[in-house]
């Protein structure tokens, strides 16, 4: 998961020189996440609880003089370029360049002057992994944008600010989890998210003192149907909830769990209820056991969150439940996919000085089923969204 040579600081800040022969006025960073625990929760009106990851996306800025923005990204090595006409409506700036004037859209539309504004992108969040580098793009992005302007807007309201910059501008519907983690993580903790009213909790994750690291496995495995199956999951949880009589799944306890589904017919959407239901208690539990300091304890819960993500919700692959099994084989406390699934990410909770063990077995059962070699990284949780200079 590395990218080009160099500290993401130093490409994006020699980036900016080499762009516009000038240094930037600033520059300012915002994490890759990844969930811990809680999936398909959010559109349930549940609980997540990611974290911040130590790879980033930095960006490189100052001020312009006209409502202008001009946007180099190491990524593509283009510079690409938007004016006030192309922010007034969604859909005028496409391709990446989309989720950078998302953000300039949603700060105007919210009623707030954005001057105009030179940027370099530099990042070492992997894209389309599952791991959020859209959200870290827009978040950084939007830090920028707020000190270039002189605006101090309380941290609850940014991450609603960078979902709109997505769900409207880019057109991409995703949850609030994403922004909220990758804006208001902090370092050595998790972040408890009640999807409901979005209220939030800093729960100590620190796992460098327990000697503890999360390996974070990309699968490689093509997204397949990914689209397709989130919609059906989504609407059999919906449909669900309607049969019961409750807003959302997320006022369905474990205590009420079987009485609940001897009230649905259909085998399949009981399964998937049983998803959500005991997925929102794991993330409750795991918060208890954080807060407790039993960071080790977690890692049942982390392996029953996979199991019931295969068999109840099954929205895992072969690739997927193949990295689980081999490192948990190989001594992980505890393993799941973690992501909407069909592809993506697994993580595992290991013993630091086991690390190199199980990154070695997950590649070897790669190897023997002849899958795209994974790749694996160890990582402690890292700051939000923040300003370095
Ligand atoms: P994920 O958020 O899981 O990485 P998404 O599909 O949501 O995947 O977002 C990936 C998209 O975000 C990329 O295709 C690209 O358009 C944009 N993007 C993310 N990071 C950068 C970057 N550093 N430079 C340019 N575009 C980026
Ligand atoms: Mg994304």
């Amino acid at each position: 998961m590395t990218g080009p040579t160099g500290d993401v600081v130093e490409r994006a800040t020699v980036g900016f020189t080499d762009q516009y022969d000038a240094p930037a006025a600033g520059l300012w960073a915002a994490p890759g996440r990844v969930n811990l625990i809680g999936e398909h929760t959010d559109y349930n009106d549940g609980f997540v609880l990611p974290f911040a990851l130590p790879m980033r996306t930095v960006v490189a800025a100052d001020r312009r003089d006209d409502e202008r923005w001009t946007v180099w990204s190491e990524l593509s090595g283009e510079t690409i370029d938007f004016d006030a006409d192309d922010v007034a409506e969604p859909g005028r700036v496409t391709g990446w360049g989309a989720y950078v004037a998302g953000v300039v859209w949603a700060l105007r539309d919210a009623g707030h002057a954005v001057p105009g504004a030179r940027l370099a992108i530099a990042s070492d969040v992997p894209l389309g992994s599952g791991l959020s580098s859209s959200a870290a793009l827009e978040s950084a992005v939007l830090a920028a944008l707020l000190d270039l302007a002189g605006l101090e807007l309380p941290a609850e309201r940014l991450p609603r600010l960078a979902q709109r910059a997505e769900n409207v501008y880019v057109g991409a519907p995703t949850g609030i989890m994403d922004q909220s983690a990758v804006i208001r993580c902090r370092v050595g903790h998790a972040l408890f998210l009640d999807c409901r009213d979005e209220s939030v909790e800093h729960i100590p994750f620190d796992l460098d003192a327990a000697g503890l690291t999360v390996l974070v496995i990309d699968s490689r495995a093509p997204h397949r149907h990914a689209d397709g199956e989130y919609a059906a999951r989504r609407r059999s949880c919906e449909a669900a909830a309607e049969a019961l009589g409750v807003p959302a799944l997320r006022d369905v306890t474990v205590d009420q769990l079987d009485a609940a589904l001897a009230r649905l017919d259909d085998t399949e959407t009981r399964r998937r209820v049983r998803h959500v239901v005991t997925e929102d208690q794991r993330v409750l539990d795991t918060v208890a056991l954080l807060r407790a300091g039993r960071v080790r304890d977690i890692g049942p819960l982390l392996t029953a969150s996979h199991v019931s993500m295969r068999d109840d919700f099954e929205i895992t692959v072969p690739e997927i439940d193949t990295a689980v099994e081999a490192a948990l084989s190989a001594g992980a406390l505890g393993a799941r996919m973690t992501g909407g699934g069909f592809g993506g990410c697994v993580l595992a909770l290991v013993e630091s000085d086991r690390a190199d063990a199980v990154s070695d077995a997950v590649r070897a059962a790669y190897a023997e089923r002849n899958y795209t070699a994974p790749t694996t990284v160890p990582v402690l949780p890292a700051p939000g969204a923040t300003r370095l200079r």
